[in-house]
């Protein structure tokens, strides 16, 4: 029986699914229980086509990620899961500092998985929009762990591109990377923290984490260096130090001096530098993105007891914490802008709100994005109410 809402093509492409799934060893009945009840969602072809409206600065993008809470929420983990964090860094060679990094940029520490049932998402995209080869891969792989009794079809809710559980894999990355480590006899990246954290030890392990290396330091560069820059221009450690490249804090790099490594410099050289080894590229692997290696990298850091960069940002509006971000939209609704919850995420109608009180006050540019001086200027003029 189709389900309700599928067209007579959509219908034809779910039928062609089967005949896939049958050949890859799906059985008849997960895949019938499981793709044949699906209510395509066309919402989703939205989200595939959107661009983003303007690039985030990577000063707020840290300062979202990298806030006080979530540094907090981390070392509280790191104590509550320090058994199993040593016996996964015994077994993959990575410390817990940065398998905790992972955990808290990519899901909250188990907080936010997503909310889109995975089922759903994947056969929309399998059937519809620009990108169904990949989607159908997903999909099949998404089958084998129901298939496998790994997690239950009703707990596979993630993002509306199938990203899911503490972790984030997509499922063929589930596939590929997933271990079961408390001998439940399930790989289970909803349900098992142990199972989680040692996947995640397991992904880095096979991106060439190499145990033992820091990722990289913040550097002072000499007055005048103009050297290459670039996270993938790497060169012997001994060329930057013999160029005058210095740890920011005086200390030792405690790594052989052919070893490779790359200067960083993601606000170019007007902000923070840096220098970085093997281990940033197997954390920036998880998800092909510079300013996301630094945000785990430096959290690690800051798990560490570290603190934040010796240089600033080249700006005069630094980025908000999570928490700030609530503040701005409590403060918003409190000047009746409908901006629907609080949720610390600044989004659409978030941003239309401070574009209205960035023209209204005065602010240039009119860009609709809140930092620290949007902040001060919406607590200092009070709860007046425009509407
Ligand atoms: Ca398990």
């Amino acid at each position: 029986m189709p389900a309700a809402g599928a067209t007579p093509a959509f219908e034809r492409c779910v039928d062609a699914l089967g005949s896939r799934a049958a050949g890859e060893g799906i059985s008849a009945s997960v895949f019938d229980a499981n793709v044949r009840t699906v209510t395509p969602d066309p919402s989703l072809l939205a989200l595939l086509n959107s661009q983003p409206e303007f690039s985030t600065p990577i000063w707020d993008y840290l300062a979202g990620l990298v806030d006080d809470k979530r540094v907090a929420d981390g070392q509280r983990m790191l104590a509550e899961h320090a058994g199993v964090l040593s016996r996964v860094e015994a077994k993959y060679g990575v410390d817990p500092a940065t398998v905790v990094a992972v955990w808290g940029v990519e899901s909250d520490y188990g907080a936010t998985f997503g909310k889109r049932p995975l089922l759903t998402s994947l056969t929309t995209l399998s059937c519809m929009g620009r990108r169904q080869s990949f989607f159908r891969g997903e999909l099949i792989d998404t089958l084998r762990i129901i298939q496998s009794g790994d997690v239950a079809p009703e707990r596979l809710v993630g993002s509306w591109a199938g990203a899911f559980g503490h972790t984030q894999f997509m499922p063929s990355t589930y596939r590929r990377i997933a271990v079961d480590f408390d001998g439940d006899g399930r790989r289970d990246l909803v349900g098992s923290i142990p199972d989680a954290l040692a996947s995640t030890a397991n992904y880095l392990k096979r991106s060439g984490w190499r145990s033992g290396q820091p990722w990289g330091y913040e550097i002072r560069l000499p007055s005048g260096f103009d050297g290459p820059a670039g996270r993938t221009n790497r060169r012997p450690l001994s060329e930057w130090t013999d160029r005058g490249i210095r740890r920011v804090d005086g200390g030792a790099i405690p790594v052989s001096g052919n070893t490779p490594a790359a200067l960083f410099q993601p606000a170019g050289a007007a902000g923070p530098s840096f220098l970085v080894f093997k281990n940033f590229d197997a954390i920036y692997s998880y998800n092909a993105a510079e300013s996301y290696a630094l945000a785990i990298a430096h959290l690690s850091d800051r798990l560490r007891g570290g603190g934040g960069f010796a240089k600033g940002w080249p700006t005069a509006d630094p980025g908000l914490s999570r928490a700030e971000r609530r503040e701005v939209q409590t403060l918003l609704l409190a000047r009746g802008h409908d901006i629907g919850e609080v949720d610390g995420m600044l989004g659409k109608a978030s941003r239309a709100a401070i574009k209205l009180e960035q023209a209204r006050m005065g602010m240039q540019p009119i860009d609709g994005r809140a930092g620290q001086r949007m902040l001060k200027a919406l607590r200092a003029s009070g709860p007046v109410r425009l509407k």
